[in-house]
């Protein structure tokens, strides 16, 4: 069956999500029936390179034989089983593992499948934290502009929205106190008076530490992250931190709270965590914050919260086995020199009229377009056409957005660049 009978079927029976389904299969969508490596492979045997990380969760590359292993074995063991009340070895070993790397004192793991359901396990830890401690006072939650930690209506409270998503602000909840995100230079400055101004009230603040990813790449000085973690804490405010996309390698160093030396009270985990092979996150609390829920079965101290397929034991095999080849690999050293390649490949696209600001941290970045006429929408046809050389991309908004696999190739940095040269070249002349 070839791949064009293949997006009918798709078009006719599949919603996908971020997506206007009515124009979908003429977008020419890339429909994925395998994958070797960094390239996803479609029905007729066309070869995508996958710039995006199949957006932004793959980590070591498709199809491993090491990761394939690591799941093939667990699936002789169990797939699943329940973590509300019960364990499960596996899952005792992932939060041993990930517990020596993590930039959390004394950390503990509440395991969910989404990026979103571990934001919204922190905010709801975040405010029981302070009701458990006796503090009715801190019920507010500090965000930056342009910040987006996920679809679910917590998430989509403490995000800034955008995106389409402005019809849902009647939904959500009241108590977030935003202040502007890195775009704006003197962000830091603004977000400590909101500190000392609202202080007292605030459960917790929430931000991408280094750098927001959905709001278009927007890269922040870590001294200025690490001032704002520093005066949270001071403040007594709780720190939450949303790793998901930033975590495991994606900005140089494990966690991007690494390079701002933060500690954070609470941590998010998602995307990355099994390296993109299943649907897992974390919320990774400190054992102070954790602590702060013990008391008498059940009491009303417990945490009343958790997910049916949270701790997935195939997921958790996956991301043991994925977090020892970060180790085996070198792979923080290999993101550390395609970085450094990706940001002088990249800054030689602004000799092009078209190309604004170039934004690179790690393996993400983002390379602004000068909009054009009213809905020229070039991003859109910028990634069209680098997708008809081979090189899957996806923009947001204006913005194309650059997100190699980790254990990418000099020579595959070198094609992201003179594909997406070459697609500026021909859409925007
Ligand atoms: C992608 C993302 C999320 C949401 O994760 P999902 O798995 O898509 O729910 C949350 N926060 C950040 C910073 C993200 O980039």
């Amino acid at each position: 069956m070839s791949t064009a009978s293949w997006v009918a079927r798709d078009a006719r029976r599949v919603w996908h999500g971020f997506t206007q389904m009515a124009t979908y299969a003429d977008g020419r969508p890339v429909v994925v029936e395998r994958a070797e490596g960094r390239e996803l492979i479609d029905p007729d045997g066309r070869r995508y390179l996958d710039a995006i990380s199949s957006l932004w969760v793959n980590t070591l590359g498709h199809h491993l034989a090491e990761l394939d292993e690591a799941l093939c074995n667990q699936i002789g063991r169990v797939a699943h089983s329940t973590m509300l009340g019960n364990g499960n070895t596996v899952v005792v070993e992932l939060a041993e593992a990930l517990a020596k790397v993590v930039p959390v004192g004394d950390p503990r793991f509440l395991f969910a499948s989404d990026g979103a359901t571990a934001v919204e396990q922190a905010l709801k830890i975040a405010f029981q934290y302070w009701w458990n401690r006796g503090d009715r006072s801190r019920t507010t939650y500090l965000a930056l502009g342009g910040a987006y930690h996920g679809d679910t209506v917590g998430a989509l409270s403490v995000g800034a929205g955008g995106f389409g998503t402005d019809l849902f602000d009647p939904l959500r909840f009241p108590g977030v106190v935003r202040t502007p995100g890195y775009g704006d230079r003197n962000w830091l400055a603004k977000a400590l008076d909101v500190v000392e101004s609202h202080g007292s009230g605030l459960a917790a603040a929430v931000v991408e530490p280094l750098v927001q990813g959905a709001s278009g790449i927007y890269v922040a000085d870590p001294e200025d992250v690490h001032a704002f973690g520093k005066a949270c804490n001071e403040a007594g405010v709780l720190l939450v931190c949303d790793e998901v996309a930033t975590g495991f390698g994606r900005t140089g160093t494990m966690f991007a709270s690494d390079q701002c030396s933060l500690t954070p009270d609470l941590l998010c985990l998602g995307k990355g965590l099994s390296g993109g092979y299943l649907p897992m996150s974390a919320t990774v609390a400190s054992g102070a914050v954790a602590d702060a829920f013990l008391g008498d079965d059940l009491g009303p101290e417990t945490l009343y919260h958790g997910h049916s397929y949270g701790g997935n034991a195939l997921a958790a095999a996956v991301a043991l086995r994925h977090l020892e080849l970060f180790e085996e690999w070198s792979v923080i050293a290999n993101v550390a020199e395609r970085s450094r390649q990706l940001h002088r490949r990249l800054s030689d696209l602004r000799a092009l009229d078209a190309v604004g600001e170039v934004r690179v941290c790690g393996l993400m970045a983002g390379v602004e377009l000068a909009p054009g006429q009213p809905g020229a929408r070039r991003g859109r046809r910028v990634c069209a056409a680098a997708v008809d050389a081979g090189v899957l991309l996806r923009p947001l908004g204006d913005v194309v957005v650059v997100m190699p696999i980790l254990t990418s190739t000099e020579a595959e940095i070198d094609r992201i660049a003179d594909v997406l040269e070459a697609a500026i070249a021909g859409v925007c002349g």
